[in-house]
């Protein structure tokens, strides 16, 4: 892998926002702050078609991010009265929160895949909350943590954001003329996430599914998903644009999309293991929540916040799942709590 993005790099290293870049020329990159976020911007794309700009990923609701959106699109010398499309990877409040406002003042339309659509549809109903509990007990979580998650709004917060216009799916060229930019189906991160490759320039915006640094986030909101399955699946779906430079959402751009590739499917496949020696190696039954607890992170489980908390136990459900599909681990449901145990290996 041999970062690309320089400027953006060395910002990250000094913990600054970067400037603003043109790409290559009809491309640029807008970095747009998520306040008090240790991810600290998202990277904002803007593309140039033959009548007016496409912006991937407008970034978070609030003020100082909209400024620097705006901000941004003049330093392009571009109005935002010319951007006739808003593309989302997904609908993660870092991406999508302003796209309502974009919408709103210059009359583009909204592109999304239909998963994100729906999640959104789904945030809005009036028993996301109780659902939330439902499958938090579940989880073995913790009353505390229950009640955080279901006190904080996240629901409410994230139904406020805008519905799609257009939904986009696997294959689809963007409607957009004089510009080949063709959505790719990525799930893992999020069911619907989409990256976007740009055949003209043959760049690959990646959203959160390849990050040059960290590994996205892959949760499971459901007891029967498998969104780790999808999440290795759709690395390989991706190795086939065999793009020449990657264009993530956070942190900097980078060249050598194959050997990222290999190393985020080698951190699952380190996370499996350790997942599956967590169940193996003490008698009985334990839930999510446990397990969690006993998995290496980057800091003690005590020191993690409510959020880091949640991250990481959906993570943990995401490696179980998986490790039940392949016949590693097994779930029962007991009084609403899921206990997984260890199936002896077959001969
Ligand atoms: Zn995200």
């Amino acid at each position: 892998m041999r970062v690309t993005g320089t400027l953006q790099r060395e910002a990250w290293l000094r913990t600054e926002i970067p400037p603003v870049e043109r790409v290559v020329p009809g491309v640029w990159s807008i970095p747009v702050p998520i306040p008090g976020s240790p991810l600290r911007y998202v990277l904002s794309y803007l593309i140039e078609h033959a009548s007016g700009f496409v912006l991937v990923d407008p970034g978070w609701n609030a003020p100082v991010s909209w400024q620097a959106l705006t901000e941004g699109l003049a330093a392009c010398s571009v109005p935002l009265s010319a951007v006739t499309a808003v593309l989302v990877t997904h609908v993660h409040p870092d991406h999508h929160g302003l796209s309502d406002a974009v919408r709103g003042q210059s009359g583009a339309w909204i592109g999304m895949h239909e998963h994100e659509d729906a999640q959104l549809a789904r945030f809005a109903r009036p028993d996301w909350n109780d659902s939330t509990a439902h499958y938090m007990r579940w989880c073995g979580s913790p009353e505390e943590h229950i009640r955080w998650m279901t006190a904080d709004g996240y629901g409410g917060a994230a139904a406020a954001m805008a519905r799609a216009d257009r939904l986009l799916a696997h294959g689809d060229l963007v409607d957009v003329p004089g510009v080949r930019l063709r959505a790719v189906w990525t799930p893992g991160h999020s069911p619907g996430h989409l990256c976007f490759h740009d055949e003209t320039h043959d760049l690959l915006l990646t959203g959160d599914h390849v990050l040059p640094r960290i590994t996205p986030n892959i949760s499971a909101s459901h007891p029967d998903s498998d969104p780790l399955a999808d999440y290795l699946e759709s690395l390989k779906e991706l190795r086939k644009t065999a793009a020449k430079e990657v264009l993530p959402a956070h942190e900097y751009r980078f060249a050598g999309l194959d050997a990222r590739l290999d190393d985020l499917r080698d951190h699952h496949i380190e996370r499996l293991e350790e997942a599956a020696v967590i169940v193996g190696s003490a008698p009985g039954r334990h839930t999510a929540w446990q397990v969690a607890r006993r998995v290496t992170w980057s800091r003690q489980w005590s020191q993690l916040s409510a959020v880091q908390h949640q991250a990481a136990l959906g993570e943990v459900v995401a490696h179980l799942r998986h490790l039940q599909s392949l016949g590693t681990v097994t779930c029962a449901t007991v009084s609403g709590v899921g206990l997984w145990q260890s199936l002896p290996r077959s001969a």
